[in-house]
């Protein structure tokens, strides 16, 4: 596959390659590479035949479905841009990122008829709202045309980052940034990134974020079969690794306690599963430890953002040795291809070892945010080095060991503390559910430290009890002083903790440096 660049170049090799293998599948709906070669060209065609062009903007607001994956590889065969945008967010969130977009038509999925009632009067411009039977009916109808394919630079992926620390940006990605680097792993002889050709991975995760769209880019690279779950339920996917062979899947780490928690997870069977990939947030090392337990794969963990097009660090499956190895704390090491740099505050290279932010530069970096100059002009520097905002130091063995983001960060008493450390030690607790750590204001220290927890059902958290917990497993600065329990941490959709949110009442009147 050295020699494919794109959408279009991909998806006619493998129709040619292996026209009756499952390229797709969403519950009883199966597709071949074959099928996915007509029935993207279907999409191309009536996408220009309504009289769309080049580098025009069509969203998808739904769930995951072969539908959205149909219409987004048709639409980037001819270099339309799809924007898919989180169904959890509300009807006034789809709005705000729809009028971003300027997106000439709205696709909605199935189950989302409300669509047009809910963003009525809402649009800053006129959009066409495409529901999921009418777009079906549209690629049963088209006729095929010949087109011009996008090439190897241009957009076809406009994706809005979680908006954890703000507004969601939407990062512009092309055919590049989708297929360089992974097309480079699927080929290397990196056993975890290569791909054998009897594996199947499930896209399990949102199609809004890379963590899903990306996985079911991963098996158009490997000419395999994508299997789309349309939302994580622990079900789907237990029945996707029992009945649909599926290989590989990527989860968030809430998930994988969503997993573990399930009565069925000890009695699956999980012959088939090779790697569990996990990562989009910091994983408590309990949980870890859990799950390498109980699930009968091999994980890797992956680090990396919106931006550069999803995963630029992978920690090997050998990594993932539960007995006290200090590098499972790692995100890993950037994959082939990739430059990762940790600057201090004053943008030079900090000696090795030490905590800065992380930057990166490779094929994967965006083109940039759609219409926000000033904010890419933050993000990327003209050289193509995009920073990160998260606090990380790499060791001798060149392992990318990441803190936390820089605004999370608790400068108490002059010592910096990061959260995602504070609340792996106190997620072990067997009285706690969730955990999230935050600076709260603090006369005499600037800030301190507070835990607010979810307690487990019919247990009860203790204040003292989790200072003590803490105290004995990391050192007495960063354990928390305060204590706060609450019944469901706020997250936003993508399963990401809002700390934000939670600092917001505490820091009524105060005025926080970073935020
Ligand atoms: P926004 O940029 O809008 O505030 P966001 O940063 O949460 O939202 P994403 O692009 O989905 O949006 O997430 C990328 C961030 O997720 C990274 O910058 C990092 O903070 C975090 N992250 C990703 N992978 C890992 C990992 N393996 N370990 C720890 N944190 C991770
Ligand atoms: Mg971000």
């Amino acid at each position: 596959v050295s020699d494919l660049f794109t959408f279009d170049e991909f998806i006619t090799h493998w129709a040619e390659d292996r026209p009756e293998r499952l390229a797709l599948r969403e519950e009883d709906r199966v597709y071949n590479y074959a099928e996915l070669e007509d029935r993207t060209a279907r999409v191309a065609s009536a996408l220009l035949a309504a009289g769309l062009v080049k580098g025009d903007r069509v969203a998808w607001i739904g769930k995951n479905s072969d539908l959205y994956f149909t219409l987004f590889f048709g639409a980037a065969r001819a270099g339309i841009v799809m924007a898919p945008i989180g169904w959890r967010l509300s009807p006034a969130e789809w709005a705000f990122i729809v009028n971003d977009t300027r997106a000439k038509i709205v696709f909605t999925g199935p189950g989302f008829e409300a669509v047009p009632e809910q963003l009525a009067g809402k649009l800053a411009h006129d959009a066409r709202i495409v529901g999921a039977g009418e777009a079906r009916a549209m690629i049963d109808g088209a006729v095929r045309a010949p087109f011009e394919p996008s090439g190897r630079d241009d957009a076809v992926l406009q994706l809005y980052t979680s908006g954890t620390t703000g507004n969601p940006k939407g990062a512009v990605l092309s055919n590049h940034n989708l297929f360089a680097l992974r097309k480079h792993s699927a080929d290397s002889d990196l056993a975890y990134t290569k791909w054998e050709d009897d594996e199947a991975v499930l896209v399990a995760m949102p199609c809004a974020h890379i963590g899903g769209t990306g996985l079911g880019v991963m098996a158009l690279v490997s000419g395999l079969p994508g299997v789309v779950l349309a939302e994580f339920n622990p079900d789907g996917v237990f029945d996707a690794v029992e009945q649909h062979g599926v290989t590989r899947f990527f989860i968030v780490p809430a998930a994988l306690q969503m997993l573990l928690l399930h009565p069925r997870c000890a009695s699956v069977d999980y012959s088939r599963l090779k790697y569990i990939l996990y990562g989009a947030a910091p994983i408590p090392l309990e949980l870890l430890r859990q799950c390498i337990k109980m699930f009968g794969a091999q994980f890797i963990q992956a680090y990396g953002m919106t931006e550069t097009t999803g995963t630029i660090c992978m920690l090997p499956p050998e990594d993932h040795d539960p007995e006290g190895n200090a590098r499972m704390r790692s995100a890993g090491k950037p994959l082939p291809g990739v430059e990762v740099r940790i600057l201090g505050p004053d943008g030079d290279d900090v000696p090795q070892g030490e905590v800065g932010e992380v930057v990166t530069r490779s094929s994967n970096n965006m083109i940039g945010y759609w219409n926000l100059p000033d904010a890419t002009a933050k993000t990327m520097t003209a050289d193509g080095w995009i920073h990160t905002g998260d606090a990380g130091y790499l060791d001798d063995d060149g392992y990318l060991f990441i803190h936390d983001r820089m605004k999370d960060m608790i400068i108490s008493g002059g010592e910096n503390v990061y959260p995602a450390e504070v609340e792996s030690a106190i997620f072990g607790h067997p009285a706690v559910q969730e955990v999230a750590v935050i600076g709260i204001p603090d006369a005499k220290w600037g800030e301190t430290v507070k835990a607010v927890c979810v307690a487990k059902p019919g247990m009860t958290v203790e204040e003292a009890d989790i200072i003590a917990w803490a105290r004995d497993r990391i050192a007495a600065f960063k354990a928390p002083r305060s204590v706060d329990v609450i019944d469901a941490l706020p997250r936003n959709a993508s399963g990401k903790i809002l700390r934000k949110d939670l600092r917001a009442p505490y820091w009524e009147g105060y005025e926080r440096m970073v935020n």
